[in-house]
């Protein structure tokens, strides 16, 4: 399948993929040693790279113990494009390294955080060193938020993931079978990496910002930054590219269930249908494989409605939290069935998250992502009075 994908850009691309891949080989060998002798991590793949539309790509996230975003990358005339920067500096060079490998030798030009979350926006510094002239760019929203949110954020996670790796050790110790010894040694692995590595994290902001609109004409298409309402957080944006009929939204709308932790339930179904009012078929999105049409934006809408109505309606009547959780379950959900939500959600958890193990049954996961986002809107809902 890769080598197919990688025959059809040579092809396509000719001569002048080798020329420019050359130019910037030597700043990324730089950028991929000082990662590597920073953290002492090894650079594998960590993306698999999908076509969504002509000059549109996928970077599909695999399965890691502490998530990185997908990212969406955009070629343009004479640049690139990337919306997303992932949870550590590894994980931008290693992305890089493919994207030079299979997508485009084109300079970096426009670097987006969609939102301020850590998983998609710890790489801006890295970004920053590899393309000093490349625009760092966000909702003004996010750009505060990062710079409020991330430094304290990823201090916490540090004495968070000791814990986690003192109880991943002992797990390893009770493990049944030889496969799970292996995955809790590899999640283990992986998140002293991660700790390791974060160490000397230094926090980078976005240079140009936007409120509500930034429309940058390229010669190959416009790219169409727009914000359109709170959501998964204060500040989400999504870049729609009308030639394209493509948008890349983030964690807004992608193929995992909502993460509502610090989000807004009662305006998120709302700014996803004034995002669905541009022109596109195609999504790329945070988390997931991408979409070919809409009908996943209105199912995500319905749920998180859904959901969120259970939740008032109980709190009203003068329900606990913990009595909710328990009773707005999958099967008291309509739209959980509705065009295969659940199930499509439940499938994308399984094959780009890294659960721990034993592996799960598809009912425990979707029941528990359930009871999570019961419990995420049941605290946010006075967030979004
Ligand atoms: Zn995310």
């Amino acid at each position: 399948m890769r080598q197919t994908r990688r025959g059809f850009l040579r092809r396509t691309l000719g001569t002048c993929w080798i020329g420019g891949a050359v130019l910037d080989q030597a700043m990324f060998r730089a950028v991929r040693a000082r990662a590597q002798a920073a953290a002492n991590v090894r650079l594998p793949a960590l993306f698999d790279i999908e076509r969504v539309a002509e000059g549109v790509y996928l970077a599909v996230a695999r399965a890691q113990t502490l998530i990185n975003s997908n990212a969406v990358i955009i070629e343009n005339e004479r640049d690139l494009m990337i919306v997303d920067t992932h949870s550590k500096p590894s994980a931008v060079a290693s992305l890089l390294r493919q994207i030079r490998d299979h997508v485009s030798p084109k300079p970096l030009k426009y670097i987006v955080a969609s939102h301020f979350h850590w998983d998609h926006s710890h790489g801006l510094g890295t970004y920053r060193r590899i393309a000093p002239n490349a625009d760092l760019v966000a909702t003004e929203t996010t750009r505060r938020l990062i710079g409020e949110q991330t430094l304290p954020r990823l201090k916490a996670s540090f004495d968070q993931l000791g814990a986690s790796i003192e109880d991943y050790k002992q797990r390893q110790g009770k493990a049944r079978t030889e496969q799970e010894r292996a995955q809790w040694r590899e999640m283990i692995t992986e998140t002293e990496d991660y700790l390791r590595e974060m160490k000397t994290f230094q926090l980078e902001l976005p240079n140009m910002t936007l409120e509500r609109d930034l429309i940058l004409h390229d010669k190959a298409h416009d790219l169409h930054l727009a914000f359109r309402g709170r959501g998964h957080t204060a500040g989400d944006l999504v870049v729609h590219i009308p030639q394209k009929k493509t948008i890349a939204t983030g964690d807004l709308l992608h193929g995992f269930f909502p993460f509502i932790g610090d989000g807004f339930p009662r305006e998120w179904p709302r700014t996803l249908v004034a995002v669905s009012g541009m022109e596109f078929d195609a999504v790329a999105g945070g988390h997931g494989a991408p979409q070919r049409d809409k009908r996943r934006l209105y199912q995500m809408g319905n749920y998180i409605e859904e959901v969120t109505e259970a939740v008032v309606r109980g709190r009203a009547a003068g329900r606990t939290q913990a009595e909710l959780e328990a009773s707005i379950t999958p099967s008291a959900l309509r739209t959980i069935e509705d065009g295969g939500f659940g199930a499509a959600s439940v499938e994308a958890v399984i094959k780009y998250r890294r659960l721990a193990p034993p592996a799960p049954a598809a009912v425990q996961v979707l029941a528990e992502a359930v009871r999570t986002n019961v419990t995420q809107i049941y605290t946010a809902l006075d967030r979004s009075a």
